[in-house]
Parts: C-alpha cells; sequence; structure tokens
C-alpha cells in the first residue's frame, strides 16, 4: 500500500452560547481533519486541534506504506526543524491518527481491538461546569442534575475563573446536588499559581473531590510537587504535555496521580501507547483528554484507564450528527466505541458543508 494524497479538511461552526474555562473562552466548535489517501482506495482521518503544518509533513510521507507508523513518525519528528512540541506536534498527532486509520481499515477491525483490546466499554465522566454568562451556582446545580439523570456517575466541573472563595462555593453547591456517591472533578486549566491552589484545595478537601485537574501551568513541575505535597486531593495533569519525553519529565515530580494525555497533541496514538505503558509502570492510571471519538478505542484498548471524558451533545450538538458512529452512552455509566474498523473520524460531510473554511485556527 501507499500513501498518494495528504490534505486538509477544516470545519468552524458559532456555539450557541460561549463558554469559559479557567484561562479561555470559547465561541466556536471546529473540526480539523487530515486525510491521507492510498492506492488501495482506503482514505484514513485523523485530527487535532489546529492544523498548520500539514502542507509541509505530507511531502514527507508521499510514496510511503502508511503501515510503517514508527518509520514515519521519525521522518516526521525532527527537533529544530519540526516536532517536539506545539502547534507542529498537533499536525504530527492528527497524520499519526489518520495512519491508524488506515490500519485498522486495512484490517477490517475497530481500533481498540487492533491495540489489543481489553474491554468493551469503559466508565465515563461528563465535562461540564463551565463557566457561561448568566450561570449562576443554581444553574450549576440544575446542568448536574441533568447529567445524574442520564446515569452519569462522574462529572467534572471548571474552577480558577473566580474568587477562591465563590469558587468553593461553586464546588459545595456541585457535591450538595450530585451526592456523596457521584465522583466529582475538578479542572482549573493552569489558572492558579501553585499557592492559590494549595490554599483553594484546603477550601474545597471537605467535599472531596476526585481529582483536581491542572491546577497550575503545565511546565510549573515544582508547583505540581509543592501542591501535591500539601493536599490530599489526587492531582491530573497531561492534556498539555507532548512526547514521551514530557511525559518522562512529568512522571518524575511523583506529583501527579491521574493522566490526562490527549493522543491529538501528544504525537498520536504510536507516543499515546509509550505513555501509556510508561504511565502503567510508574502506578499511574489514566483517563484521556477530550477527543472522545478517538480515545474511547484507546480506552477500551489500554488497561490502566479508569476513566473516558465526555463532552455532551449540548456543547456540540453539530459533531453528533456529523460522525457515522458516534461514541455510545450506556446506560450504566459507560461509554463504548463504535463496532467499525477505523478511529471513529469518518464524517457525513453533508452535516458540515456548510461549515468548512480555510483556517480554524483559535483566535487567541
Ligand atoms: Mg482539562
Amino acid at each position: 500500500m501507499k500513501i498518494t494524497k495528504v490534505y486538509t479538511e477544516k470545519y468552524k461552526w458559532p456555539k450557541d452560547k460561549p463558554i469559559q474555562n479557567g484561562k479561555t473562552t470559547f465561541t466556536h466548535n471546529s473540526l480539523n481533519l487530515v486525510c491521507i489517501e492510498t492506492d488501495e482506495g482506503i482514505t484514513g482521518y485523523g485530527t487535532s486541534y489546529e492544523l498548520n503544518f500539514v502542507d509541509r509533513l505530507g511531502q514527507l510521507l508521499i510514496g510511503e506504506n502508511p503501515l510503517n507508523n514508527e518509520k514515519l513518525w521519525k521522518r516526521m519528528y525532527v527537533p529544530k526543524f519540526l516536532g517536539r512540541r506545539g502547534n507542529s506536534l498537533w499536525s504530527i498527532s492528527a497524520i499519526d491518527i489518520a495512519l491508524w486509520d488506515i490500519r485498522s481499515k486495512a484490517a477490517n477491525i475497530p481500533l481498540y481491538q487492533l491495540l489489543g483490546g481489553s474491554r468493551e466499554s469503559v466508565p465515563y465522566y461528563i465535562a461540564g461546569g463551565y463557566y457561561a454568562p448568566g450561570k449562576g451556582i443554581k444553574e450549576l446545580q440544575e446542568e448536574m442534575e441533568e447529567y445524574l439523570s442520564w446515569g452519569a456517575k462522574a462529572v467534572k466541573m471548571k474552577v480558577g475563573v473566580l474568587s477562591l472563595e465563590e469558587d468553593a462555593a461553586r464546588v459545595k453547591a456541585v457535591r450538595e446536588v450530585i451526592g456523596d456517591d457521584v465522583k466529582l472533578m475538578m479542572d482549573a486549566n493552569c489558572a492558579y499559581k501553585a499557592y492559590e491552589a494549595v490554599e483553594f484545595s484546603k477550601m474545597v478537601e471537605e467535599y472531596h473531590p476526585y481529582w483536581f485537574e491542572e491546577p497550575v501551568d503545565a511546565d510549573d513541575y515544582d508547583g505540581y510537587r509543592k501542591i501535591s505535597e500539601k493536599t490530599i486531593i489526587p492531582l491530573a495533569a497531561g492534556e498539555n504535555e507532548m512526547t514521551r519525553f514530557g511525559f518522562r519529565d512529568l512522571f518524575a515530580t511523583r506529583a501527579v496521580d491521574i493522566l490526562n494525555p490527549d493522543a491529538a497533541c501528544c504525537g498520536g496514538i504510536t507516543e499515546y501507547m509509550k505513555i501509556a505503558s510508561m504511565a502503567d509502570a510508574n502506578g499511574i492510571v489514566m483517563s484521556p483528554h477530550g477527543q472522545q471519538q478517538v480515545h474511547v478505542h484507546l480506552d477500551c484498548a489500554i488497561p490502566n484507564v479508569i476513566m473516558a471524558e465526555f463532552y455532551p451533545p449540548q456543547y456540540d450538538a453539530k459533531i453528533y450528527e456529523a460522525f457515522k458512529n458516534p461514541v455510545r452512552l450506556n446506560p450504566d455509566g459507560t461509554v463504548s466505541p463504535g463496532s467499525e474498523p477505523g478511529v471513529g473520524l469518518d464524517i457525513n460531510r453533508e452535516v458540515l458543508k456548510d461549515y468548512m473554511v480555510e483556517d480554524s485556527s483559535y483566535a487567541l
């Protein structure tokens, strides 16, 4: 098999209402696809948050066998010129995911089984609790009640935008409405300094958060160490970490109990599987960040994954219509991958045809 064409398809559409986390306000949803065509009629699809380096990287792939993932990863990852971290690694990640899509389709089995298949479903948590205009504590509680009505046994909320006291009151209010048996995660999206995160963790420990995600900047390894020494709340991190080399440095802090890697950022599925093994050997469990279409396959392949992050349809209804095999939400608090071969990124283009754009980059 040979790669004949590498190109991108980008879609962007406005959200009904902007949502805000600890550092960023999101006004649009987007879908960025890398498409890799082959001489055998199989097309692979990969994705990441921005795809600005695909044209250049694609030149390295034409004529190559797409099943040689390791060879092609090494060819693309050239520190100093391309790769290592940031936006170029996003493009490498998306291309690598597309190569696994081709491999899975060629084998005619879904990705999770191609990667080893450890289970058919995985517990999920709902990634919600964002800040939004006009949204107070009452609305936050109503949101959480809705998730419980779906059968959710774990929910996540954002912190880090308001004062420590106001955000602690939000955590208290959510714990009150979900009861003691539902897991509650907090995500600061790097909004705090270490001393603030320590103070905040003391204020909310009595509400038993299951984890405290990205309390400080991803590069602040000392900050993670300091916080972990002063709180009983387990720390989670990894959505902004990249490659096995970055994760090696994160593991060395001994501060993080739950890892949130993202195959669309960390170097694709080839790199993700290496990181998963490193985590297991270090006694660290995983719950990947975002990209639920792809990650549900990895969750069902990798034994040391404890939970899937699940974004409910009200954050992005269009994407649920667009994917041909969307993640299945089961009534027992678990999700399952589609049974079709591939990584799950095949779309119905009719749904998104009015939203195709040249450049879907974030406006920062
Ligand atoms: Mg997060």
